[in-house]
């Protein structure tokens, strides 16, 4: 039956048991978790918001919400090269959050605690008469002294990005109804690329030592290659026809050329972006093979604080406009 509950209720229903494997989290029956760092270790934090309506729509699916929530912020643990290890949840839900959308919400997020190893520690429950609005606070753990910075870029770095990119904004464009003139295949693909996002948290930790700098790519290709360049004091350049594309994302491409502005402007890709001078050449063969994930190297980093993309024909290609703009 589908039909309201209290507090206390909705958590011991839907998510006590999403925090069983943490000892600490005492069931979720205390005042507050307990977590032991393991020795030579330090946490990294991150938190989430999403709003209804603004970062999910209330037909969406609860299980690919609890996807783009959690794996949003196993991203950022991964762009750190943190291991994923906890989190916490607070959720302000309003009369219209039902029993059935608790529970896909919560066997959403269950999937994911198994496919990504995190656990469900803690959290807060309330009410509100808006959106529903929910927030997790991951925590990672990397060795001390060696979480990847934004801001290590180095004159001469390559610049790599794991995997392919503007699928995401593709996605919701698929997603919305604009682009109906390819496959349905192809639409499965960029939609799912948009509502369950791969966060590249085996990749992460793997760069540990080998990069210079990295972030993952949430406001967009090139706004998060800025936040790099910005925090370094470096510039950047990027060859377009380098940008590694999937066949979805070239297939829209062949029926839509401007739309090579979504895929440089575009976000929410949650693809890794980083810098690493040229002994990463290595690296990567190695990375490629073991996580069966493509890294390629798209331009290189430059002294000056501008970013210049070039285009097949060698000419500069005008900079997209930057990311979303939340406010
Ligand atoms: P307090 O009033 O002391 O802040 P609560 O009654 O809000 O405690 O929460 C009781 C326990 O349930 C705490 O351990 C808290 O972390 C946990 N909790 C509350 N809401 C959630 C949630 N949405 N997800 C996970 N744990 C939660
Ligand atoms: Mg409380």
């Amino acid at each position: 039956m589908n039909r309201n509950l209290g507090e206390f209720e909705i958590i011991k229903t839907y998510f006590s048991a999403l925090a069983l494997s943490a000892k600490g989290a005492f069931n979720l029956t205390d005042d507050a978790a307990v977590i032991a760092i393991p020795a030579g270790k330090c946490i990294v934090v991150t938190t989430d918001t999403i709003v209804q309506g603004t970062h999910f729509l209330s037909e969406d699916s609860p299980n690919n919400i609890a996807a783009k929530l959690l794996r949003e912020s196993l991203s950022d643990l991964a762009a750190m090269g943190s291991i994923p290890a906890y989190y916490n949840l607070s959720i302000a839900v309003n009369s219209n959050t039902k029993s059935d959308w608790f529970e896909a919400f919560a066997l959403g997020l269950l999937a994911d605690q198994k496919k990504y190893n995190i656990t469900l520690i803690g959290g807060d429950t309330v009410a509100t008469s808006g959106p529903i609005t929910l927030t997790i606070t991951a925590l990672g753990l990397v060795d001390k002294g060696k979480t990847i910075r934004r801001s290590g870029a180095k004159f001469d770095d390559d610049i790599w990005v794991s995997g392919s990119i503007g699928d995401a904004a593709l996605g919701l464009k698929v997603a919305t109804g604009k682009l109906n003139q390819i496959s349905e295949a192809n639409k499965n693909y960029l939609r799912s690329r948009y509502f369950k996002p791969n966060p590249r948290t085996l990749l992460g930790p793997k760069l540990v030592g080998h990069v210079n700098s990295a972030i993952d790519i949430s406001d967009g290709l090139i706004a998060d290659l800025n936040h790099i360049c910005e925090t370094s004091n470096l510039g950047a350049k990027v060859q377009i026809t380098d940008i590694p594309l999937s066949n979805a994302a070239k297939d829209v491409l062949s029926i839509k050329p401007d739309y090579i502005d979504l895929i440089l402007g575009g976000g929410d890709d949650f693809e890794l972006l980083f810098t690493a001078d040229k002994s990463f050449q290595k690296v990567k063969q190695k990375l490629t093979r073991a996580l069966d994930l493509n890294l390629t190297k798209i331009g290189s980093i430059i002294s000056g604080d501008s970013i210049q993309i070039f285009d097949q024909y060698g000419e500069i290609y005008p900079l997209p406009t930057f990311g979303y703009a939340h406010f």
